[in-house]
């Protein structure tokens, strides 16, 4: 059995734990997984239940409380170890606010970060509940090889957008934004793409080696390509030492 830990201190974690025996689904290869061991997300609440899993999900939610549970549960050393050591993490929405190195929008004061991706992100930058949307994503990444579409519905919460990135960062998705909503949100950050017209775009989907991040939450949609694309790149990154990686190599 390959084992996903989820972070379960509040959020959409539930949503992560449900859709993952069926995003072993979507890639024929994953099929083996269920047949033969199956693919099982568990909850992860407490620093030691991390030694039992390979790769985790930091879900969506608020990641001022989040942080808030993560201090309280003494979480934040094993969860940096746990990046450090080249574990598969996928952080969604507050998750990729939570694995970013550096963050804007916050509060007074900010909040502990666990860190690693080369990245800043501002935390609200679409905007309050009220702002929340969704959109039709390009994502080249998601295609498939047999043709399938590229296009991913991406719903957006209170979302955060990824303003700068590292040059080891890989960015998957990117969204275009007007210029005045940049310039209101970010005095003096350049940004990632310096277009003249009246549009920036901001990143709202990045790889950086073992980290997957995404402003946005698949877990509320039915479409399971990104845990696919998770637990594939779970196989795929030297250094993930587990059940994940060996199922990966059996195949
Ligand atoms: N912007 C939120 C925060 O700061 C994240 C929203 C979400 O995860 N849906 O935590």
């Amino acid at each position: 059995m390959a084992l996903v830990g989820v972070l379960a201190l509040q959020g959409s974690y539930n949503e992560h734990i449900a859709g993952m025996p069926f995003s072993s689904l979507s890639d024929h290869i994953y099929v083996f997984w269920v047949l033969l061991l199956g693919v099982k997300g568990v909850e992860i609440k407490k620093p030691e239940q991390l030694e039992n899993v390979a790769s985790l999900i930091i879900p969506g939610g608020e990641s001022t409380t989040m942080a808030k549970l993560a201090e309280y549960h003494n979480l934040f050393p094993a969860l940096r170890e746990f990046v450090k050591m080249g574990k598969p993490v996928w952080g969604t929405c507050a998750g990729l606010i939570f694995l970013a190195d550096r963050a804007t929008g916050q509060k007074i004061g900010g909040q502990e970060l666990v860190g690693g991706l080369d990245c800043m992100v501002h935390r609200n930058f679409f905007g309050s509940q009220l702002q929340s949307f969704e959109t039709e994503l390009s994502v080249p990444e998601l295609a498939s090889k047999e043709g399938g579409p590229e296009v991913f519905r991406g719903v957006f919460i209170r979302a955060p957008a990824i303003l700068e990135v590292g040059p080891q960062v890989e960015v998957l998705a990117d969204y275009p934004v007007p210029a005045n909503k940049w310039k209101d949100s970010n005095p003096g950050v350049e940004g990632h793409e310096e277009n003249s017209g009246s549009e920036k775009k901001v990143i709202v989907a990045v790889r950086q080696g073992n980290l997957l991040a995404t402003a946005f939450h698949p877990e509320l949609t039915a479409d399971t390509r990104w845990h696919s694309y998770f637990l594939k790149m779970a196989t795929e990154t030297e250094g993930a030492s587990s059940s994940v990686v060996a199922v990966g190599a059996d195949l």
